[in-house]
């Protein structure tokens, strides 16, 4: 089940509301492969009326378990963070950003703004293309496709070696003496 807040009921006689709440990491409808060891995303948020929109600071706590895209490994991702958004109540020509370089989004129904789907977006879009388990992941060895994390090996480098011209001469060298 989605959730909503009614803007324009919730900020009738306010100029920003605060809100914490928990929503299932399984009701944002992520890609198949997301999943968290967490339960629940948790949200902390601050709403701010302004003149064409709402301003949102929009906190979140949660973890997505990933697979590495070298080594193949699963592993947890920390998805905590504090981003800025702007929610327009005018339809925007193109450009997507506010004043302050803030991303803007087009609020299409202030009586029904749908949280879920903006907790949705920020995880994707905090979600790297490339997912790397560390920054200094080895991988997996292309010669002799083991983990070299877990076991490295000089496969490559002896690969290397073996395509060198000095490695060449010293084969000829051999043969001579
Ligand atoms: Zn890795
Ligand atoms: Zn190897």
């Amino acid at each position: 089940m989605p959730v909503f807040i009614n803007l324009k009921n919730e900020l009738k006689n306010e100029d920003f509301i605060e809100r914490d709440f928990s929503v299932p990491f399984d009701s944002l409808d992520l890609p198949e492969e997301y999943s968290s060891k967490n339960r629940d995303v948790d949200v902390h948020m601050y709403i701010f009326k302004e003149k064409d929109g709402y301003l949102i600071s929009l906190s979140i706590k949660s973890d997505v378990q990933l697979e590495c895209d070298r080594c193949l490994e699963p592993f947890n991702m920390d998805l905590s963070g504090t981003s800025n958004i702007f929610l327009s109540k005018k339809k925007l020509s193109g450009g997507e950003l506010h004043e302050d370089d803030l991303i803007a989004r087009y609020l299409e129904d202030e009586e029904h703004f749908n949280v879920s789907e903006l907790l949705r977006e920020e995880i994707l879009i905090q979600t790297p293309m490339k997912a790397l388990c560390s920054d200094n992941c080895q991988g997996i060895c292309p010669v002799c496709g083991n983990n070299r994390n877990e076991n490295p090996c000089d496969c490559e480098k002896k690969q290397k070696r073996e395509e060198s011209p000095f490695a060449k001469l010293q084969v000829l060298l051999e043969k001579k003496k």
